[in-house]
């Protein structure tokens, strides 16, 4: 896997950690309900924090309510969650680089930065393919 060289996962929660979360477009809000198998307002209740039309999830004891040791949504977790912590500003500048890899310990800060993108453009190539 591609992705094992620049990036695994350390399960350490730190980007589930914090009193605000990510925002769920309306894709990620049908797919969390689907996954949770529960009506939109049983899951809006329970577990989103909804500001205008800002839907984020609730947050517990300063982590996302989904956390315990690990995500208890995997499958139906926002694309933002998905994506962290490849996120494409990486390709765009190495400050985001060192700022990524300081917030989280599963990228490979082994490679150079420029070795790293390489291989980071190659998976989000192959992902391109995988949605197509
Ligand atoms: S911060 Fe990085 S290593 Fe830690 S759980 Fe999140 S993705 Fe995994
Ligand atoms: S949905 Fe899952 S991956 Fe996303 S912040 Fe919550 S616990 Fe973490």
């Amino acid at each position: 896997m591609k992705v094992a060289k620049i990036f695994n996962c350390q399960r350490c929660g730190f980007c589930c950690q914090g009193e605000t979360t990510v925002s769920l477009d309306e894709d990620d809000q049908r797919r969390m309900v689907h996954c949770l198998g529960l009506s939109v307002e049983e899951v809006r209740d329970r577990y989103w924090r909804v500001t205008g039309t800002c839907v984020q999830m609730k947050t517990v004891n300063g982590h996302c309510i989904f956390y315990n040791e690990g995500c208890l949504v995997h499958s139906g977790r926002p694309w933002r969650c998905g994506q962290w912590p490849l996120h494409p500003s990486i390709l765009q500048d190495v400050m985001n680089f060192h700022t990524i890899a300081e917030s989280c310990p599963g990228i490979n800060t082994t490679l150079g930065y420029e070795e790293f993108c390489t291989i980071l453009r190659e998976v989000m190539a192959d992902e391109k393919k995988v949605c197509c």
